[in-house]
């Protein structure tokens, strides 16, 4: 198997949502195309993937550095010597080839892309879903019942007001939802605190009901808002700090017995273990984000559960930031706790395809050959006009 050219598009996301930190307007993914050798129905057999979202589309770093070093290199040592076939750790070395270690920024969202279009081309290539691959992969069995999945919602919205909150999360509550998410942060504590009052009235219980601030307090706000909410038995506190500032997060935990959540902004292996070094992580609760679209693909990802459990964190304690089918397969695929949905927001990428089922707050894959992607609506007619 070779790959023949590599095609990127900045898809726009619909929405104008925000959080306390981010207005998503003018936000754009990188939908990238690993074009094959391999000729299926008259057709090349192409993986697709994209970077993920929030941390904005990467042309630049893909078509200036990344593409241009997996198109150079050698065939056959982008492939695995038993196999023949596309190996992604291979090309993920070669795509980060003349890269200093360290500094793990918007290349790794770039690097991710391409990753992970090498397990949608090898899941096609074996005609199954890519949860199938992912998990033959690691030496597992998938989660055949699926994984259990929570809305990811309650953004920001112009002339916002606590009636329409209310209408949305009933709308993820009678869509099947178990448990929601909303932010927190962006206004001030006492109208997040009636926001949130809402939201554990309309699911009925604070466990049922998650909070994300996005990284934007310090210190003494952080700590505010845990004293505000911890009498709530919340599904966690998400990013209440700066995600790199793992000191500030073992002072949360210190205050905070309720979970605390944080990782989608964590891109490396290295960055992982500060975190469980020095973060004040507890095993028993606390709940890890990372996001393989993020940061470098699933090789990464997958060191980084592996790194978990070396310091006793199960891998149920991972829902990967990011709720779209590519984070629904490695959920599935790799036995993690979870995954999150974008119902409504975020399209084309956020949410599910209609071959998802939905039910009792778990979700499982369809299946369609490798993520899928070309089965949801929207990002199909993008991944068409990208493939022409
Ligand atoms: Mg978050």
């Amino acid at each position: 198997m070779r790959i023949v050219d590599i095609r990127e598009v900045a898809v726009p996301l619909q929405g104008g949502v925000a959080n306390s930190v981010v207005s998503f307007d003018g936000h754009r993914v990188s939908l990238v195309a690993l074009v094959s050798d391999v000729v299926r129905d008259g057709r090349r057999l192409v993986g697709v993937a994209f970077n993920s979202i929030g941390r904005h589309a990467q042309g630049g770093i893909l078509r200036d550095r990344m593409v241009p070093r997996v198109l150079g290199a050698a065939p056959e040592s982008l492939c695995g010597a038993d196999t023949g076939l596309i190996d992604p750790a291979r090309v993920l070395a070669a795509a980060m080839r003349d890269e200093k270690p360290g500094g793990h920024g918007d290349r790794a969202s770039a690097a991710g892309a391409i990753e992970l279009a090498c397990w949608d081309l090898l899941a096609k290539f074996h005609d199954e879903p890519a949860y199938v691959t992912v998990a033959r992969g690691h030496g597992r069995s998938p989660v055949t019942e699926g994984v259990p999945v929570y809305a990811a919602g309650g953004y920001y919205h112009p002339g916002d007001t606590v009636g329409r909150l209310r209408d949305e999360l009933s709308g993820y509550r009678d869509a099947g939802y178990a448990a929601v998410k909303i932010k927190v942060g962006g206004v001030p504590l006492a109208e997040d605190m009636v926001r949130l009052e809402a939201a554990i009235d309309v699911l009925g219980s604070g466990s049922a009901v998650a909070v994300d601030a996005n990284g934007r307090f310090g210190r003494d706000e952080a700590l505010d808002y845990a004293r505000a909410i911890e009498g709530y038995g919340l599904r966690w506190y998400e990013e209440a700090t700066d995600p790199l500032d793992f000191d500030l997060n073992r002072q949360l935990a210190e205050a905070y017995a309720g979970p605390i959540a944080t990782g989608e902004n964590l891109f490396s292996v290295q960055d992982v273990k500060n975190l469980l070094l020095f973060g004040g992580i507890r095993a028993d609760r606390d709940v890890f984000q990372m996001d393989a679209g993020l940061s470098y693909g699933l090789t990464e990802y997958a060191r980084m559960i592996a790194l978990m459990g070396e310091h006793g964190v199960d891998r149920r304690s991972a829902f990967p930031h990011g709720g779209h089918l590519i984070n629904l397969h490695i959920a599935v695929g790799l036995g993690l706790g979870g995954c999150e949905a974008y119902p409504g927001v975020f399209q084309p990428f956020g949410g599910y395809s209609d071959g998802c089922r939905l039910r009792d707050g778990r979700i499982r894959p369809a299946d369609d050959p490798g993520f899928g992607l070309e089965a949801k609506s929207g990002l199909a007619d993008e991944i068409a006009r990208l493939t022409a």
